[in-house]
């Protein structure tokens, strides 16, 4: 008896998803898509020249897209296959698309790509490999893995905003946030969801906070029309004090960091609270066995101090520094999002 066909294709499919994710990664960082939106219809030898690379590997890399539903292809009437994007290439892959995802894709393929080549040696030491992968100590998580070369640090904060910017609305949008007029962003990086809040809930004024070196460039990202209801603060969050504010927003935060940071942050976060102050937490969650969550959640493994954790965990957590009536929204848009309110 042969295998049952489904598991085969299934097993088949899991073990093939690695060289989908680089097919992808590699036809944009190409600029396969921006080119074949400008220029759609262009057959391989074109797409090559333009490019500047083989023919060969051009052909390969298209019709791995085609297959993957990212391109589309047909036949020209001079008998040439020829190339133009598909919707998903659309919607998400080109660089000024509204929904972009160059930036989180770049920090794919060029950050979290080497750092699982180590994931076995993560999973038995059960830390994160920025020293295998890139030859560098890392004592401060950020400083010295992501904020040490400009434009690495670039790259990272493109990756956050083009997430931010696609998941900002429905975590905006996820509870009744009318009595909250001021809020705090801890570690809102460019901004994309304060100015989400900010266009969701038109009285509330949003403080981002977070360290001077991404603070400084945070004015790359702003949007061109932005209200002035979002304000920047550099600073560290385990250090300085914190702005006050009716609700905190820990949008993928806490997953950085193991529990004994996290608490030594909801402590402060709890401190600069008044009866009726809120926290927001926006994290994929690990509850309902999502394969996006538990394979995030090995991204932070290899990446960070951290990990994804489930509601019941987070619960615990802000119990312990005086949080409670705890309401959990599944957005299904990549981010849960999490709301405890201070007694
Ligand atoms: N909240 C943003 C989002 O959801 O797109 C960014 C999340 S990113 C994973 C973590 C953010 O925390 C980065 O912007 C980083 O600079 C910031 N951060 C890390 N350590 C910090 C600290 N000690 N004080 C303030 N911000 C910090």
């Amino acid at each position: 008896n042969g295998p049952q066909k489904d598991d085969l294709q299934r097993i088949i499919e899991l073990m093939d998803g690695f060289k989908a994710s680089k097919a992808l990664f590699t036809a944009s960082r190409l600029g396969v898509f921006d080119l074949l939106q400008s220029r759609p219809e262009l057959d391989a030898a074109q797409v090559a020249q333009e490019i500047k690379a083989s023919v060969k590997g051009t052909q390969c890399l298209l019709d791995a897209c085609v297959s993957l539903g990212l391109l589309r292809s047909r036949e020209s009437s001079c008998q040439k296959r020829v190339y133009m994007n598909a919707a998903l290439a659309q919607g998400f892959l080109l660089s000024d698309a509204p929904h972009s995802l160059g930036g989180y894709i770049q920090h794919c393929d060029q950050t979290v790509w080497p750092l699982f080549t180590h994931l076995e040696c993560a999973v038995r030491d059960g830390t994160h490999q920025h020293e295998k992968a890139f030859g560098k100590k890392a004592n401060d998580l950020f400083q010295d893995t992501l904020y040490n070369n400009q434009d690495i640090k670039l790259r990272f904060m493109s990756a956050m905003h083009s997430i931010a910017k696609v998941t900002g609305r429905a975590v905006a949008t996820a509870f009744d946030l009318s009595r909250f007029k001021t809020a705090c962003d801890l570690g809102g990086c460019t901004g994309a969801l304060a100015h989400e809040l900010t266009k969701a809930h038109p009285e509330m004024r949003v403080t981002v906070f977070d360290l001077p070196t991404v603070v400084e460039m945070s004015g790359r990202f702003s949007p061109q029309h932005s209200e002035n209801r979002v304000s920047f603060l550099a600073g560290d969050f385990f250090e300085d004090e914190l702005p006050k504010a009716d609700l905190y927003i820990l949008a993928r935060i806490l997953h950085d960091w193991p529990d004994e940071k996290v608490h030594v942050l909801l402590r402060r976060i709890a401190d600069s609270c008044t009866s009726g102050s809120a926290v927001l937490i926006a994290e994929t969650m690990l509850d309902g066995w999502k394969p996006h969550s538990a394979l995030q959640s090995l991204n932070m493994l290899v990446q960070t101090e951290g990990m994804e954790r489930r509601e019941r965990q987070f619960a615990d957590l802000l119990c312990q520094h005086g949080f409670g009536d705890v309401q959990v929204v599944h957005t299904r848009n990549f981010l849960d999002a999490l709301i405890a309110f201070k007694m």
